[in-house]
């Protein structure tokens, strides 16, 4: 019998759906219709007078004590509502609580503080429990034992910042408000009724589906249809609905989502979801709060993994795993037993997150060594993924990088912040100028601090660029910062999530393993070991933030010096290892050096994107650094007896001869060369073969003398019988290379070395950021007063004074020194500026119009080159109006080329025949004084036959790594123990004591008998090369290693007739060749 009426009285009305999807919000509303919803359910009871007492203990000025001390500290009784302040001030409370008694049977209770400000939980013993971070999180769920009635103490040390420092509310990246107060608002005990949260989840994944769900699903319809069913359902007068509101949802999100359950489906995901906390090491507050974020963002996420089975957690930066090790060791031992269990997962492999722009290639790799030796002594394991998600710029050399330090996939999603053109790809095979690839994934959300709304969902699927190939994505969840990663409400969206996916589909499905190797080993699988996966050339270069290749210029400069200086102590102190008896390598000073710079290398640091108070810090490490270089130097001098003689020479840490003005500080006599100068003398120095030391070089008929000479009224001459220069008020309007056939390098009718003034508004990042218009407006320095400051016969330099405005000015004295014909290296004309800078939004920038005509230059690069174009053909042309470059930046054509080397610098552009080099910016934001003061600048330009050749790659390293003067006597019998016998291009770029030597090896790794030499070598043009190392002393064995030296293939070294050793390699062109040599 059919039940179907014969008649109809009670009209149905079709839904509007507009409306019916607006009305949603109300349920959740906490406005004026919360009475009548969900929200009034939420917490069954809340107190405060008389279950929660509080003392506090402020400590004096930004001190950062911790809980042995502090909790020793005299506390004084506090109320809800009082002020802490002012910013990055500490505050430690003491908290007693007793749960109310008809409470205890039926919790959960929780802790809800919100001060508004960060702060971490401690037991009464000072173990390290939950982190808080204001609103976004502010609960701390009580542990059941404490549900007995009886009183508990804990402490939570608050820290006056936000989650991201203190800046303007509104536009934190404006410099900090140092006056800022946090008022206490809540310190109560809730009771939480935990089924009116769930179905607040529910309904809000429910509700996200009817908005994001396509229109031409019928899941969207019916989503809608089961939100407001919910509604219907819902009695505010009685919370047992809820139960039935929440079986109601079951139809679209399942059965399972109040447990990992939901999971089990056999069904294939498409969409990994990832758990991370992205924690800057310095950016908008400085390293030692960060040090603290690290404690108070990993006990939360150590106690969600233990809430969570399904949940895994990755973090990289192994800096911040030390410093979680030094200051929370009992966290650490803690998170060491979830890294076991596979829960907790270190990524990147990397010391810190750092820039990939400015560092050099070594620089590059020390990041890995320390990184990967830290997870490996620490964890016993190594990291197969480079991890990047918010790095400016991704050089050309960094996927060989990786596999050298065994990570074979890389992850970023910073390139979906372009802002010209659109990255084409998610995931492909990004390959190095030598050919070496990784798999590259860009995670389509676009973000790695997603909060798993359904859009994000989404988003995953529809924004992957090469899903015709794999349609898989991971997708990067948690507060990043401050805000202490994942959070519970995060967790069961997912679970809701896949629980649509599995009841009504639609939704891509999301898996919750966050394990990034295996989602890229099933990417593997899928692509036929990758070979089908689209490949990226080169750099990936970012279009935006291009001013951070010059802010903060100190810390360049600084970077630059370390990097120079460490390869030369590395390579006196093997030596000396090897040759003085006694003589310990000094790893651990090394370690220690190295550490520091590769701190300050993180993205926000080095590139100059952080607030002032994280540069005070940056300069006293700098200091430090500058004072053990130093200290290490000397000790390597004394060592090798350098520095104990009578005779003024010089050190010569490069392996090719070379010969060179020097300054020298000295009134003694001298059986040399020289030329007095207002505070000491110039004197060439000369180093010959394979000589460690340069000697003074006596009077010799063949060396030009250089000379300067006003040849009319203002019209100054600088020649040396290599180059002729003509200056006109600090302007170079002609520079003539005599020896390659008067060949003009200034294009005509113009002139180099003008100082130009830019406009540097961006539209946003002040620090981080010029724009393309900024080209458009700009102001000539205009000419200034020279006269002659040296004569020769070695030195004849021009002293310019100009004045860039009211307030900035700049003195630069323009050299050329004189012409040794007998050495291999050409001749450069040298300016050294000193500059007043106190300008606002302005760029300065220096312009060499040349002589030259080609589509691309050539720029220097971590272990290679790149070219790039000189035009502005596309919009992929134009974006890069501003690029990185490192110690030489280089613009030929067929017949001729031109150089300009620096030392401390590295925002370039070369368009048409302009080559621009990027002197100092003055942004406002996040560091109001941001390079305001004295700077001290150095470059040189010059001019060479041919296209680019290894000279130029020899002389940009002569002007990173001058001659050292020191009073030596003639050691002329040093030899550089080891050089390459090649072709020129390939450059020895590291000589080191092996990592694991036995008197060498600083942590916990497995250790090596006898002394072994690590040589690490690159071919720095891009040709395949052969060549011979050389040893002057015994190889007993060789072998071909990685990055972090484990041994590969075996070489045979050949011992020669001139007693020396000969290990015969070759190299692919720009390739990376480590080599360890087992001495005894
Ligand atoms: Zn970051």
């Amino acid at each position: 019998m059919s039940t179907y009426s014969n008649l109809n009285f009670q009209p149905v009305a079709k839904k509007i759906e507009s409306i019916y999807q607006a009305r949603l919000h109300l349920f959740l509303d906490e406005g004026q219709y919360r009475a009548f919803n969900l929200p009034k359910f939420y917490e069954n009871g809340r107190v405060h007078d008389g279950h929660v007492r509080m003392e506090v203990y402020s400590v004096p000025g930004t001190g950062r004590p911790g809980f042995e001390i502090a909790s020793k500290e005299k506390y004084r009784v506090v109320a809800k509502g009082e002020l802490f302040g002012p910013s990055w001030t500490t505050h430690w409370f003491k908290i007693e609580i007793k749960v109310p008694d008809p409470w205890l049977k039926v919790g959960p209770v929780v802790f809800n503080w919100n001060c508004g400000n960060e702060g971490l939980i401690f037991s009464e013993e000072g173990k390290v429990i939950h982190g808080l971070s204001g609103e976004q999180r502010c609960e701390w769920v009580l542990p059941s034992s404490w549900m007995d009635g009886k009183s508990h103490t804990f402490y939570i040390e608050t820290s006056c910042n936000g989650m991201f420092g203190n800046g303007d509310p509104n536009d934190n990246i404006q410099p900090p408000d140092d006056d800022r107060l946090f008022k206490l608002e809540s310190a109560d005990l809730v009771w939480i009724n935990s089924e009116a949260r769930a179905l607040r989840l529910d309904f809000t994944v429910i509700s996200e589906c009817a908005k994001e769900m396509p229109a031409s699903s019928w899941q969207k319809h019916r989503a809608l249809e089961v939100a407001n069913a919910i509604i219907d359902a819902f009695d505010e007068s009685d919370v047992a609905s809820i139960a039935k509101c929440r079986d109601i949802a079951k139809q679209f999100i399942g059965t399972n989502v109040n447990t990992p359950g939901v999971f089990k489906s056999d069904q294939e995901a498409l969409i990994m979801a990832v758990g991370h906390c992205h924690i800057d090491t310095a950016w908008l507050w400085p390293y030692a709060e960060t040090r603290r974020k690290v404690g108070r963002s990993w006990s939360t996420q150590l106690d969600l993994i233990e809430r969570y089975p399904e949940y895994n957690f990755v973090c990289s930066q192994a800096v911040q795993y030390q410093w979680l090790k030094e200051d929370y060791p009992d966290l650490f031992e803690r998170l060491k037993v979830q890294v076991k269990a596979g829960r907790f997962m270190p990524i990147g492999g990397s010391w810190v997150e750092s820039d990939t722009n400015l560092p050099s290639g070594e620089s590059i790799a020390r990041q890995f060594i320390y990184g990967q030796r830290f997870f490996g002594a620490n964890f016993g394991i190594r990291c197969k993924t480079f991890w990047l998600p918010d790095t400016f710029g991704y050089s050309a050399q960094i996927p060989q990088l990786c596999r050298g330090a065994g990570m074979e996939r890389f992850v970023t999603q910073k390139l979906s912040w372009n802002n010209i053109n659109t990255f084409p790809n998610t995931t492909c095979n990004w390959i190095a100028l030598d050919g070496s690839q990784v798999i590259c994934h860009m995670p389509p959300g676009d973000t790695y601090v997603s909060t798993c709304t359904v859009e994000d969902i989404y988003r995953s699927l529809s924004n992957h660029k090469n899903s015709g190939i794999d349609q898989t994505s991971l997708l990067l969840f948690g507060h990043g910062d401050g805000g202490g990663g994942p959070n519970p409400e995060m967790l069961e969206r997912i679970r809701r999530s896949r629980g649509v996916s599995d009841t009504v589909g639609e939704l891509p499905r999301v898996e919750m393993d966050g394990n990034v190797d295996k989602y890229f080993d099933r990417v593997e699988k899928r692509t036929d070991s990758g070979s089908k996966l689209v490949s990226w050339t080169g750099e990936l270069y970012f279009e935006f933030h291009r001013g951070t290749y010059t802010t903060q210029a100190f810390l360049k400069k600084a970077n630059r010096h370390s990097e120079a200086m460490l390869h030369d102590i590395e390579l006196l102190a093997t030596i000396a290892s090897l040759t003085v008896p006694g003589f310990k390598y000094p790893k651990k000073r090394i370690d220690e050096v190295w550490k520091s710079v590769l701190l300050n290398q993180f993205h926000d640091v080095l590139p100059g994107s952080s607030i002032e108070m994280v540069y005070d810090d940056v300069k006293e490490i700098v200091s430090f650094v500058n004072r053990k270089l130093e200290s290490l130097l000397t000790s390597c001098f004394n060592s090798l007896g350098l520095s104990s003689g009578s005779e003024l020479t010089a050190v010569n840490t490069l392996p090719w001869p070379r010969s060179e003005v020097v300054k020298v500080e000295s009134a003694a006599a001298i059986k040399a060369l020289t030329q007095d100068t207002k505070d000491g003398k110039y004197m060439l120095l000369e180093s010959s073969g394979s000589s460690l030391v340069a000697i003074g070089v006596n009077s010799n008929a063949s060396l030009l003398p250089a000379i300067a000479e006003e040849i009319m009224p203002g019209v100054f001459q600088l020649s040396n019988g290599y180059l002729k220069v003509i200056v006109e008020g600090g302007l170079i309007t002609s520079m003539v290379d005599i020896t390659n056939g008067g060949r003009e390098i200034i294009a005509k009718g113009s002139a180099g070395n003008q100082y130009l003034l830019y406009d540097d508004q961006p539209l946003n990042w002040q620090a981080w950021d010029s724009e393309v218009y900024s080209l458009n407006k700009k102001k000539i320095v205009p000419a200034g007063e020279v006269s002659i400051l040296e004569n020769g016969p070695l030195r004849a330099t021009l002293l310019v004074k100009q004045r860039i405005s009211e307030d900035s000015w700049m003195e630069s004295a323009i050299s050329l020194d004189m012409h040794n014909p007998s050495s291999a290296f050409p001749c450069y004309l040298e300016v050294n500026s000193e500059i007043e800078w106190r300008e606002s939004c302005k760029f300065l920038k220096v312009e060499f119009p040349v002589n030259v005509h080609c589509d691309y230059a050539t720029y220097d690069t971590m272990y290679g080159t790149i070219r790039r174009p000189t035009h502005f053909n596309t919009f992929w042309d134009v974006a890069k109006f501003e690029v990185c470059t490192h110690k030489y930046t280089d613009f030929s054509d067929f017949t001729y080329g031109v150089t300009v080397l620096n030392d401390s610098k590295y925002g370039f552009s070369v368009h048409g025949n302009i080559m621009r080099l990027s002197l100092l910016r003055s942004p406002k934001a996040p560091d109001a004084h941001a390079d305001m003061g004295r700077h001290r600048i150095r470059y040189a330009i010059y001019g060479h036959a041919g296209p680019i050749n290894a000279d130029v790659v020899r002389s940009a390293f002569n002007f990173n790594h001058p001659l050292k003067a020191t009073f030596g006597g003639i050691k002329a019998g040093i030899e550089l123990p080891f050089y390459f016998e090649g072709p020129q291009n390939v450059v020895i770029s590291v000589v080191k004591r092996a990592d694991d030597d036995e008197d060498v090896s600083t942590d916990e790794l497995p250790t090596r008998k006898g002394k072994s030499i690590i040589l690490r070598l690159y071919d720095s043009l891009g040709g395949h090369s052969a060549g011979y190392i050389v040893s002057t002393f015994p190889i007993k064995a060789a072998y071909r290693t990685n990055l972090l030296e484990d041994d590969g293939e075996e070489i045979k070294p050949v011992s020669r007739a001139d007693g020396k050793w000969a290990l015969p390699i070759s190299l692919r062109a720009f390739e990376i060749g480590t080599f360890r040599l087992q001495m005894n």
